[in-house]
């Protein structure tokens, strides 16, 4: 442990739960199958996320360009939107996994595929600060020490939440 970061432990979630390695694993798993559905003509950078709700389900997500480049978004967003657009709106954890794309279809790995601070963003409407966690991944074959776990007030400190907006009252 350096820097403020942790590798592979064990966690209590938003209800309590404590996860294991085995489902931080099978996050990661889901990750990792979703970079093959990733659209990144552009930058050949394909990310596969896995969410996981606080009721087990998991929503997955790859990131998709576009040739007006913003209009192209990115694996965690759409793993979020998928989510919360069938009603889930709380979450445990989401594995982010990436990297560039080699000529063979495979993968180069070089890094762990930090979240963007939009997805960050995105993370802070819906997640627990203290609990949530962001699970990265910097092999393919997923060994302990190549995991790290974040709580999301780890990667978005002194956050502008919809704490600070909502005793207002909107129009
Ligand atoms: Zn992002």
């Amino acid at each position: 442990m350096r820097n403020g970061t942790r590798f592979l432990l064990l966690h209590k979630t938003e209800n309590g739960k404590i996860m294991t390695e085995l489902e931080y694993k099978d996050l990661l798993k889901t990750a990792w199958k979703q970079t093959e559905f990733s659209y990144a003509p552009y930058s050949g950078f394909r990310v596969g996320a896995a969410l996981l709700a606080e009721n087990g389900s998991i929503y997955s997500g790859s990131n998709v360009e576009n040739a007006s480049y913003p209009a192209g978004t990115c694996a965690e967003r759409t793993a979020f939107f998928r989510a919360v657009s069938e009603g889930q709106k709380k979450f445990q954890a989401i594995a982010i996994v990436g990297g560039k794309a080699l000529e063979n279809g495979e993968i180069e790995v070089r890094d762990y595929c930090y979240p963007c601070g939009i997805c960050r963003q995105v993370m802070a409407e819906f997640c627990s600060f203290d609990n949530f966690e962001v699970i990265l991944c910097c092999s393919k074959k997923m060994e302990k020490e190549n995991i790290k776990v974040f709580k999301l007030k780890e990667l978005l400190p002194f956050a502008f939440a919809k704490n600070q907006i909502q005793n207002k009252i909107l129009p």
